[in-house]
């Protein structure tokens, strides 16, 4: 068996000023076998290489970010690795459970937090979200904080107050951070369901979520859209200049699909040079 990549360097705060880079960021879910990772991550790496204008992160279940550490080679190269969650905790008694210490030794530079799957599925809050965060921040991964509405919450008006409480936790738990952070709005009605938020709906939140990161000092911090993401549509969001990238489930399982997101992420962030 071959050595494991060596640890990557702490992140290190973006360098300030210009546009913050678009990242396009495929989540794989419980999904794939050593086969598909090795396709998808090839595809994702060919990808990346013709895409050098945008940041690009795969993010497999963990016993297949090993194989696809291989791949990908040592932390640094054109895609980042991530982790899908991480607990609060740096180790102890917390069966099924990783680390974010774990990620880092394996390869990765970012990690998920807060997934809306994840916040449902284990009964998540914004502390236990904000706590992964502040773990991951402390083992030298940047997170990736997810956040976003219900369907249930958006019929009953009360999406700006759902998304503007779970950016606050984020803002007021990591003081001083948020360069080291980014995060993704992503409609939990929107996951999955082949139902996206419209472009305008997508902007509108982003503003939202902007004004409370920049009055906070995060001005550094990405906002991707996630929810149903696919080549049809990411021309749409990627044409709202408040959206910094995508984070893609369904359509980040096939490799062509995967290619044409990044290329079209590509093309937005020619368009947006100044
Ligand atoms: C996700 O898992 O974060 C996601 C946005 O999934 P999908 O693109 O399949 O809606």
């Amino acid at each position: 068996m071959s050595a494991p990549p060596a640890p990557a360097p702490p992140t290190l705060p973006p360098s300030p000023g210009g546009p913050r880079r678009l990242l396009v960021a495929g989540n794989w879910k419980m999904n794939g076998t050593r086969a598909l990772a090795r396709t998808l991550a090839e595809g994702a790496l060919a990808a990346a290489r013709a895409a050098p204008e945008v940041d690009v992160a795969v993010f497999p279940p963990y016993p297949l970010l090993p194989p696809v550490a291989e791949i990908l080679g040592a932390p640094g190269g054109p895609v980042a690795l991530g982790g899908q969650a991480c607990h609060g905790d740096a180790k102890g008694a917390h069966t099924a459970a990783v680390s974010a210490g774990m990620l880092l030794e394996t390869g990765c530079r970012l990690v998920l937090c807060g997934h809306s799957e994840v916040r449902r599925e284990q009964g998540q809050t914004d502390d236990v979200v904000v706590a992964s965060a502040r773990a991951a921040l402390a083992a030298g991964l940047r997170p990736l904080v997810c956040v976003g509405e219900t369907q249930a919450e958006r019929d009953g008006g009360r999406a700006r107050e759902v998304v503007t409480r779970q950016v606050g936790a984020v803002v007021a738990g990591l003081p001083g951070a948020l360069a080291r952070v980014d995060l993704a709005y992503e409609p939990v009605w929107a996951i999955g369901t082949g139902r996206n938020a419209s472009p305008e709906q997508a902007a509108e939140v982003h503003a939202w979520i902007r004004a409370a990161l920049d009055a906070a000092g995060g001005e550094r911090a990405r906002i991707l859209y996630g929810g149903s993401v696919a080549p049809a549509n990411i021309g749409g969001f990627l044409s709202q200049p408040g959206v910094d990238g995508v984070l893609v489930g369904g359509q980040s399982l096939e490799a062509p699909s995967f290619a044409v997101l990044v290329e079209a992420a590509r093309s937005a962030a020619l368009r947006r040079r100044p």
